[in-house]
C-alpha cells in the first residue's frame, strides 16, 4: 500500500503556508492552491515544462535501459548521466533562487490529491 493513498487532505484554506516559487508565506484561497500568485505558479509551470521537454526522453531511456544495463547500454548510460546531471544543476539553481524543492513540492501537490496515473 502506498503512504500517497493515505496522506491526510490538503492543508485547510486559511491556513498559512508557503509558496513553492518565492517561499513567501501566504493565505490560500482555495483548498488546493499551492502558489501565492497566478504569474508565481506560472514561473513555476513553465520552468517545469522546459525542464520536463528534455528530461523526459533521458529519464525515460535510463529507466528502460535500466541506466545502461540492458538493451543499448551507451545511450542507456548517456541518458542515465545527463538525466542525473540537469537534475543536480537543476536542484541547484532552485536552491540558489530560494525555491521550494522539488520533494516538497511533489509532496504538496500529491496531499492536494494529485494523481498522475
Ligand atoms: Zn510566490
Amino acid at each position: 500500500m502506498s503512504a500517497v493513498l493515505h496522506a491526510p487532505p490538503e492543508t485547510p484554506v486559511g491556513r498559512e503556508r508557503p509558496c513553492p516559487e518565492c517561499m513567501a508565506p501566504f493565505v490560500p484561497a482555495q483548498p488546493g492552491q499551492l502558489f501565492c500568485t497566478v504569474e508565481h505558479r506560472a514561473a513555476w509551470n513553465n520552468r517545469a515544462t522546459v525542464r520536463g521537454r528534455v528530461l523526459t526522453p533521458l529519464a525515460i531511456v535510463a529507466r528502460i535501459t535500466r541506466n545502461g544495463t540492458r538493451g543499448d547500454r551507451n545511450t542507456g548510460a548517456t541518458a542515465s548521466h545527463h538525466a542525473n546531471a540537469l537534475i543536480q544543476r537543476w536542484r541547484d539553481e532552485d536552491r540558489v533562487a530560494g525555491r521550494m524543492s522539488w520533494s516538497d513540492y511533489l509532496a504538496r501537490r500529491y496531499r492536494a490529491g494529485f494523481d498522475p496515473l
